[in-house]
Formats: C-alpha cells, sequence, structure tokens
C-alpha cells in the first residue's frame, strides 16, 4: 500500500501574509474602509500564496483552515455551534459576531483571552456551558478546501480537536465542567467531517496538543473513545490526530489504540515520545507524522540529527512522513527578506520558508537518501562570548536576589511617597498613535534624525504627564512613546540580541510582534531608559514609576539560543536589568516596574518540570530587583493568563505591588492571592483594555467593591488590566476618567 499521507508537511503556516497584509485588511474592515468583500479577497490571496508557496516547495501534503480572520481556537468553535447566546443574541452578520466575539461590542465584553500552550500566541477562550447548541458549520473549511482544489492543490483542512478545545474552554456558570460535552461535541465534528469527506477531503487534522500537558485517566480516556468513535464513521475522511508542544505521556498508547489513521509527535519539544512509540510496539497501518523541525524557534535544523532520529521512527511504524514540531504559526515567515543580519546569524537561522525546505529535505532523505546536505556549521564566532559577564554571573550569592524585609520597606515606601489609600495608576504605555510610528517610520527611512525624533518623542512624554495630572492620577507613568514593543525595544540595546527587519509573529488577532533573537552572551552597554523616565520626573511633583521589561518576558518574547540552559539566559540578562535599575533609582525614580507579562507563558506543561522553571524565573526577577534600597518601591505586572498555577511564585516574585489582569475573570485572581496569604500591593485591573469599549463607572466600582472585599484597602492599587498602547485616546480618557472617579467613590466609601 502507498502512503497516502505523503512524505512532508507543516503542521500550519503563518497566516498574517509577509507583510502583515491580513492585519491591514482586517483592521480597515474594523475602521468601515473596506467592506467584507474586500477583506475576503485580500484573505483568498493570501491563502492561495501560502498554498502555492508550499507546493512549489514541494511539500507534499499541504494544511489548509490554518487561516484565520482572528483565532484558530475561534473559529473551531464557531465551526461546531459554540456561539454564545449572548452574541447570537446581537444579530449581526455571521463575520460581526465574530469580530464581537474576539474583541466585544459595547453591549457584550469578548471572549476571554489566554496563552496557547507555552507560546507567546494567545487564543480566545471558548464558553461551554450545559446548554451549548453543538452543530456543525463546516463552512469555513469546505470554502477553504475549495478553494485550494481549484488550484490544483489537495489540502489537509486543520481544526482544533474535541477534547483539546472542551480542555481550552470555558465554563459558562461556576462548577460545570466543559469536558462533560464531550459526546456531544464529538457528534459536531462526526458531522463536520461527514461534510467534508462528502466534498472530497481525503485526510483531516485534528490538533490535540492538550494532551502534551499533564491529563487525568479520565481526560485520557475521553481522548480514546472520541478518536474511537470518529473513526467508526461510515463516511469521512482519514484522521490525523496531531500532538505538539511535549510528551504524550499516557495519552500516546491510548492514541495508538484508537484506528485513526495519521498520529503527529513533537520530537523537538518531546524527544521522550520517541522511547514511549518503541514501547507501544511497531505501529501497522499507522502513518506517524514526525515533528523533526522545531516550529517553534527560528535554528537552523541540524539536518544529520533529524535525520537520525527520523531513521529511529522508520523503524517503529509501516509509514512515516517528516513535519515540523507544531505549526509554524510561531516563527516569522521568510529569512530572505532579512538583509541586515550578521552573515554569520543568518547562516544559523530557518524561517517559515526556510524550514518548509528542511522539512522537505529530511523526508527525500529518509525516502532514498537522495537529498543533498548543505555542510555541518562551524562552532559560533568567539565573540558571541563575553568573558566578563560570564565571570559576573559566576559570582553572585543568594544575597543578591533578596531585599530587606517588606514592612521595612513599605514604611520607607510610604514616608517617601505619601500616597492616598487605593492609589491610581496605569500599567505603563498610552496609545501608540499614527503620529509615533510615523515618526519611526521617518527615522528608518533617514528623513527624521536621531535629535528630530527624540524632540518629538519628549512632546509626546510631556503631554501623557499633563494628561495624566489632569485626570488626577496618584502615580505617573511616562507613556512608553519611545518604545516600539517591550522586548524589542531591550533587544536593541543589549549586546547578544539581534533585531530583525521583517520577522513578524502574531501574537493575537491583529497584533503581531517581532521577537528579538538572542544569539550570544547579553550585556548592558549603557543605561536603556534613565533619560527618558529622569525626563518625564522633571515635568511633575507626582511620581514617575521607571518602566522595564524583566527577564522572563524578554526571553519568552526572544527567540532564545538552545546552546545553554534559558535560566543562565535570564541571569545575564536579569544582571543588566539589575544595573538599569540602579541608574534609575540613581536618577532619582521612586518607583520601578518591572512587567512579566510572560511569567506563565514558560511555565511547562508538565507538574513535573514547573518548580525548576519557576525557581531559575523568580531567581531572575529577584536578581533584576534586588539591588535598589528598601525606600524604592518595586512593581511587577502580569497578565494574559489564568494565574492559579504561578500564584505562589508570584508572590515569590517579592515586588512591593502586583498588578494582575482581572477584569475579563471578574477579580477571581484576588481569591488566589488571598488564600495564600499574599500580603503586598496588589493592583487588580479594572478596565479590559484588550477591547476598544469604555467601561461605564459603577461597572468600575462594582469591581473595585469586589476587590475591597477581597483584600485591605491599604494594600489595593487601582489601574487597568494592561498598558494603553493599542488604545485610542477618547475611550482612554474616558475609562481613565471613571477609574479615577471610581477610586474617589470608594475610598469616600
Ligand atoms: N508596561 C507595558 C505597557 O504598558 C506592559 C505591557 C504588557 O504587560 N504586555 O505596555
Ligand atoms: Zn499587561
Amino acid at each position: 500500500m502507498t502512503n497516502s499521507f505523503g512524505r512532508s508537511t507543516v503542521l500550519g503556516y503563518p497566516r498574517i501574509g509577509a507583510n502583515r497584509e491580513l492585519k491591514r485588511a482586517v483592521e480597515a474592515y474594523w475602521a468601515a474602509t473596506i467592506d467584507a468583500d474586500e477583506l475576503d479577497r485580500t484573505a483568498a490571496a493570501l491563502r492561495a500564496r501560502v498554498w502555492q508557496t508550499l507546493r512549489d516547495a514541494r511539500l507534499d501534503a499541504i494544511p489548509s483552515n490554518t487561516f484565520s480572520y482572528y483565532d484558530h481556537v475561534l473559529d473551531t468553535a464557531v465551526a461546531v455551534g459554540a456561539v454564545p447566546d449572548r452574541f447570537r443574541r446581537l444579530g449581526l452578520s455571521e463575520l460581526d459576531t465574530y469580530f464581537a466575539m474576539a474583541r466585544g461590542v459595547d453591549a457584550e465584553p469578548a471572549l476571554e483571552l489566554t496563552k496557547w500552550f507555552a507560546t507567546n500566541y494567545h487564543y480566545l477562550v471558548p464558553e461551554i456551558g450545559p446548554d451549548t447548541a453543538f452543530a456543525a458549520n463546516p463552512a469555513k473549511p469546505l470554502q477553504e478546501y475549495a478553494e485550494a482544489s481549484a488550484l490544483g492543490i489537495a489540502t489537509r483542512p486543520v481544526l482544533v480537536g474535541p477534547a483539546t478545545l472542551l480542555l481550552l474552554a470555558k465554563p459558562d456558570r461556576p462548577g460545570f465542567d466543559p469536558f462533560d460535552r464531550l459526546d456531544d461535541v464529538v457528534d459536531a465534528y462526526a458531522d463536520l467531517l461527514a461534510a467534508l469527506a462528502e466534498a472530497g477531503v481525503a485526510w483531516v487534522q485534528l490538533d490535540e496538543p492538550a494532551y502534551a500537558a499533564d491529563r487525568t485517566a479520565a481526560q485520557i480516556d475521553g481522548l480514546r473513545a472520541a478518536y474511537a468513535r470518529l473513526a467508526e464513521l461510515a463516511h469521512r475522511p482519514r484522521v490525523f490526530v496531531a500532538t505538539y508542544f511535549g510528551e504524550l505521556g499516557d495519552a500516546l498508547p491510548a492514541l495508538v489504540d484508537t484506528p485513526v489513521e495519521a498520529i503527529g509527535l513533537d520530537l523537538v519539544a518531546g524527544p521522550g515520545n520517541l522511547r514511549r512509540l518503541a514501547g507501544a510496539g511497531p505501529l501497522r497501518g499507522t502513518t506517524v507524522v514526525a515533528g523533526l523541525v522545531d516550529g517553534h524557534n527560528v535554528w537552523r535544523t541540524d539536518l544529520r540529527a533529524a535525520i537520525a532520529t527520523g531513521a529511529i521512527v522508520t523503524g517503529l511504524a509501516d509509514h512515516v512522513a517528516v513535519s515540523t514540531s507544531c505549526s509554524l504559526l510561531h516563527v516569522p515567515v521568510d529569512l530572505s527578506a532579512e538583509t541586515r543580519l550578521d552573515p554569520q546569524l543568518v547562516a544559523r537561522l530557518s524561517f517559515a520558508r526556510q524550514k518548509v525546505d528542511e522539512v522537505v529535505l529530511v523526508g527525500q532523505a529518509l525516502r532514498d537518501g537522495t537529498a543533498q546536505l548543505p555542510p555541518p556549521l562551524p562552532d559560533p564566532p568567539a565573540a558571541w562570548r563575553d568573558e566578563q559577564v560570564r565571570a559576573r554571573l559566576a559570582a553572585v550569592t543568594p544575597a543578591d536576589r533578596r531585599r530587606g524585609p517588606y514592612a521595612d520597606r513599605a514604611a520607607a515606601q510610604q514616608a517617601r511617597l505619601r500616597l492616598p489609600a487605593l492609589p491610581t495608576t496605569t500599567i505603563g504605555s498610552f496609545p501608540q498613535t499614527a503620529a509615533l510610528r510615523k515618526a519611526r517610520a521617518a527615522v528608518r527611512a533617514g528623513t527624521l534624525d536621531g535629535p528630530g525624533y527624540a524632540g518629538r518623542m519628549r512632546a509626546e512624554v510631556e503631554h501623557v504627564i499633563r494628561l495624566q495630572e489632569d485626570l488626577g492620577l496618584d502615580v505617573l507613568v511616562h507613556g512608553e512613546p519611545e518604545r516600539n514593543d517591550m522586548v524589542q525595544y531591550f533587544g536593541e540595546q543589549l549586546a547578544g540580541f539581534a533585531a530583525t527587519e521583517h520577522g513578524w509573529v502574531q501574537s493575537y488577532g491583529t497584533r503581531c510582534v517581532r521577537p528579538p533573537i538572542i544569539y550570544g552572551d547579553v550585556r548592558r552597554a549603557a543605561p536603556m531608559t534613565v533619560e527618558w523616565a529622569a525626563f518625564a520626573q522633571s515635568l511633575t511633583a507626582r511620581p514617575v514609576k521607571g518602566m522595564l521589561t524583566g527577564p522572563v518576558t524578554i526571553l519568552a518574547w526572544s527567540f532564545v539560543r538552545t546552546d545553554q540552559p534559558l535560566a543562565d539566559t535570564a541571569d545575564q540578562v536579569a544582571l543588566a536589568l539589575r544595573d538599569e535599575c540602579r541608574d534609575l533609582e540613581a536618577a532619582g525614580i521612586a518607583v520601578i516596574q518591572v512587567d512579566e507579562p510572560a511569567l506563565r507563558e514558560l511555565l511547562p506543561l508538565r507538574a513535573a518540570e514547573q518548580k525548576a522553571y519557576l525557581d531559575w524565573a523568580v531567581g531572575a526577577f529577584r536578581l533584576a530587583t534586588s539591588g535598589v534600597a528598601d525606600g524604592t518601591q518595586i512593581h511587577t505586572h502580569l497578565c494574559y493568563s489564568e494565574f492559579g498555577d504561578v500564584i505562589t511564585a508570584i508572590d515569590a516574585l517579592d515586588a512591593d505591588v502586583t498588578s494582575i489582569e482581572a477584569s475579563r475573570s471578574k477579580m477571581e485572581v484576588l481569591d488566589d492571592l488571598a488564600a495564600i496569604g499574599f500580603g503586598r500591593g496588589v493592583g487588580p485591573g479594572v478596565w479590559d483594555i484588550h477591547s476598544p469599549r469604555v467601561p461605564p463607572l459603577d461597572e468600575v466600582v462594582e469591581a473595585l467593591r469586589r476587590a475591597v472585599a477581597a483584600v485591605p484597602a491599604r494594600r489595593l492599587w487601582v489601574n487597568p488590566d494592561c498598558g494603553l498602547k493599542t488604545r485610542a485616546y477618547p475611550e482612554v480618557e474616558a475609562s481613565l476618567r471613571h477609574l479615577v472617579a471610581a477610586a474617589a467613590e470608594i475610598r469616600e466609601g
């Protein structure tokens, strides 16, 4: 029998376009400057380009339905009819209902947004309850399949699998477990599969990455039962269950037990899958799709090692295909667009387009050994090592990661800052206006010089300071106008980091980031933020927060080196930040915020590995922040996730004040903090800044009432969920007025 799956595939490909065309089109649609038809035409052209690219690269199994207007989890929720009534009731078109779920409208807040496993991608959390009326809605996968077929390309539609969809969902009422609806949702998948088969689809890919995390026996049984049932269908495509982001553990034999035709294993993030596969006995008839090319980092694949691993897999199964370890969604589109990177670095990199070539090469080598492999890489240049930084790190002692007792710090800080109860503040950034982005573009184009740019940024800082004074905020920020991005900004100034020109990666919806690449030892050449903070402080008598990005977040939002432990890279970054904190303090800055929104993001999926991670993550934060005096107030900020399983680590950061996303989840995090006896300052977000909606005053008051019930007022801060860079001034002003007024109302009792 021939292997009908094909020899080489990718689990997904970037959908935003090499020049972020999709971002522009979707935002134009939101701004009503283009209509739905034009949006669809742009999207269709982008999809066609991806399929043609993959075909021309000689990939022989090509995915579809990996495109999305906003998020692929939301797409699958829609495909099984999991549209909450609160959105159906709006009576909008299908497309606008979709965007309402993603972004909220005045009348309805959006679905919750949270991290996609250990990546910097965020998905919309499906809301599922006992009454969710699942029903197959195959329109989108069918349309994409038909579009590709019209180009002569037979594709494999991709959906999030039923078990993972429910495991990622949140209940629409307390006390309900969405996984209880597995049988019902599988009915909808059965109908979807039937519709796809009807249209001629030969293979479908169902993604079950949730099984790379710890799962209960019941959840593993659910997985087995779901696929056993789907496999029984009389009329269906062949089923490829893709897993990624780690080792499957007991879910692997469970999947092997089912009659699905193909199983995908991540052999990069989950090398132990190989041993487990060997234990499951030789697979007869089932295709193993071996994830040998890292879809989550930018380093060139060691082709010889990948081929060797592939050869082992070939010994364990009749049919083997080569693939990326996960979707290529997480890496930039094309290395050949980068013209300014050091050639020594370029030689070591591979972006999505290049990774496709690597997959094809490994597939060829495994098939008939004819692949022409490029020569192996020489050792990295000596200049990438910094002996001084290494010596300094070796000399770090536990005392360098410790501050004085909190009570002493709190007293010294209050004596210095004299803040009212429930102090109001923001998280750092103010709107990144078109004028600011234009100024940066002008610098890149050479039409605006350094002093001209700095002058514009200073004018913006002054505007932001005056606005905050006018609004009556207590602790001000400079607004971060000079920062293109909170990690990239530091990456551009630290040795050991490289910035790309076009290396955009989707973060959520139309938001893209350009993660720097950490390739060598990290060193701070000069102060990075002090001039801006000091200038802002010179404009006002109120305290201005110095604003830094923490070591874990810098790592999480960069592409990291894989030749040394992450802990060592984090500590190198921490030393640079420690020097920055001291310089800010010396410049008269009394409050320094070190953002760690990505603390939860790097948390290993398996509980057994989590403690070691949290130890080094907390240690790096404390190394960065423990060099300052008691009277300097250290803030941290966390967002984008459920914090339940990192709550003790948040406490261990030992920040004087922690601001934390809370509004979409209705302050739940405060109960978690109270449960562990968290005893320092906390600012639960009272305004969901991921949506353009202005929270009404009584809603903010209500959120604060809930907060005051959970946290003593003297430790409570009042702030939005996150920075305001993605918002526009009118909604920012209106919302902050409500925030300040709500704080005043609660203070007065
Ligand atoms: N200080 C950053 C800002 O305000 C924090 C952003 C974040 O948490 N993602 O934009
Ligand atoms: Zn945030």
